[in-house]
C-alpha cells in the first residue's frame, strides 16, 4: 500500500524517511507534471506542513534559504545586492501562480537544464544542507547537481536549507534569461553574472550559465578576463576575446548548439555591464 505523510515537525519527516522509500512533494510544480496520469507507484512525503523550513533566516556566517521557501518569499525578503541575479531569476520562474507555491529547493532537486535559479546560486558559491535521521552534510552546489536529473541525494535525506556563505553576497549582480517568448518560458539560455567592483576596478567576478550544459556552469575564463578591469570600461571587449570552454549546449526545438553558444556571450555581456552599474547602461541599451 502506498503511504502519504505530511508531517508537521523536520525531525518527524527524517524518521519517516528514514522508514522507507518516499518521494519529496514540495510546491508540485515539477512533481505533477513529471507524475502526468500514471498511478502512484511511490510513498509521498508532502512537506508543506514543516513551517520551520519556510523563509530566510541569517547566522553569522550565512543567509540561510529554508527548503520550503517560495520564489515569492523570496522576491520579498530584504537581502543584499549580490542577490539581485536570484531574485530576477525568481520573477522569471513560470508565472506569479507558480512563483507563490514553488520552492527555490525545489528547483535544484529538479535538476533540470534549464533551471532558472542555478546560475543565481551558482554565483553566490551556494551550498546545499542534506538532513537524515543520522546526519546533516553541507555540499557545494556543483557536487550537489550531478547531471541531468541527477543528484547527490542519498536515500533518507531530505533538503533542508540552501547556504549562501556571507562572504560571497558581495557586490552587485544581474540576471539575463533569453527565451522565445517574454514570460512561461524554457530557458534557451540564462546567465547571473555578480561582480565586486573596488577601487573602480572589478576585484571578483562570478559568471554562471544556464541551460548550455548538462548542469550549469562557472565560467572561469571569463571571469579571469574581467579580474583588474576598470568597471566601467572594457568589460564587454574582454567578454568578446574571453575563452568559454565549460559549455557544451545541446540543440533542440528552442536553438541550435551554435545560436545558444553565440547568444551566451551577448547575454553574459548584458549581465556582466549591468551588475557593473549605471555607468555602463548605454551599453547595454546599444548592445
Ligand atoms: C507552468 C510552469 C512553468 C514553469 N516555469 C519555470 C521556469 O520558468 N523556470 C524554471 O526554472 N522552472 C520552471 N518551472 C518548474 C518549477 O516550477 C520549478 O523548478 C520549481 O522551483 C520547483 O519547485 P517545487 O517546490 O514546485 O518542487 P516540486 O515539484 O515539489 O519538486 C521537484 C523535485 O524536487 C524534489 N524535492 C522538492 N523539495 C525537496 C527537498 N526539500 N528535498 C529533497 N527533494 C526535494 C521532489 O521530490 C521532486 O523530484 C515551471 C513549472 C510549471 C508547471
Amino acid at each position: 500500500m502506498i503511504r502519504y505523510a505530511k508531517p508537521t515537525t523536520v525531525d518527524e519527516a527524517l524518521a519517516l524517511l528514514g522508514e522507507g522509500a518516499w518521494r519529496i512533494l514540495a510546491g508540485g510544480t515539477d512533481f505533477y507534471p513529471a507524475q502526468g496520469a500514471k498511478p502512484f507507484r511511490d510513498n509521498v512525503l508532502d512537506i508543506n506542513g514543516l513551517a520551520a523550513l519556510r523563509g530566510i533566516a541569517e547566522t553569522d556566517d550565512h543567509f540561510v534559504i529554508g527548503a520550503r521557501t517560495t520564489w515569492t518569499d523570496l522576491i520579498r525578503h530584504p537581502l543584499p545586492p549580490a542577490f539581485e541575479a536570484l531574485k530576477q531569476a525568481a520573477r522569471e520562474v513560470g508565472s506569479p501562480q507558480i512563483q507563490n507555491v514553488a520552492s527555490v529547493a525545489g528547483n535544484l532537486c529538479n535538476a533540470s537544464p534549464a533551471a532558472d535559479g542555478v546560475p543565481g546560486l551558482l554565483a553566490l558559491d551556494a551550498e546545499v544542507e542534506l538532513r537524515s535521521a543520522r546526519a546533516t552534510r553541507h555540499l557545494s552546489l556543483p557536487d550537489f547537481i550531478l547531471g541531468n536529473r541527477r543528484t547527490a541525494l542519498r536515500p533518507g535525506e531530505m533538503v533542508t536549507a540552501i547556504r549562501v556563505p556571507k562572504l560571497a553576497a558581495a557586490g552587485a549582480s544581474a540576471f539575463v534569461k533569453l527565451g522565445a517568448r517574454r514570460y512561461l518560458v524554457i530557458s534557451i539560455a540564462m546567465v547571473a553574472a555578480r561582480l565586486v567592483v573596488e577601487n573602480g576596478r572589478v576585484a571578483e567576478a562570478a559568471i554562471a550559465v544556464g541551460s548550455c550544459s548538462a548542469v550549469a556552469r562557472r565560467l572561469a575564463g571569463v571571469e579571469a578576463a574581467l579580474l583588474g578591469l576598470p568597471g566601467d570600461g572594457g568589460l564587454d571587449g574582454a567578454i568578446q576575446s574571453a575563452p568559454i570552454t565549460e559549455l557544451s549546449p545541446i540543440a533542440d526545438v528552442r536553438g541550435s548548439a551554435e545560436y545558444r553558444l553565440d547568444a551566451v556571450r551577448e547575454i553574459v555581456a548584458r549581465a556582466v555591464l549591468t551588475a557593473a552599474g549605471p555607468m555602463n547602461d548605454h551599453m547595454v541599451a546599444a548592445a
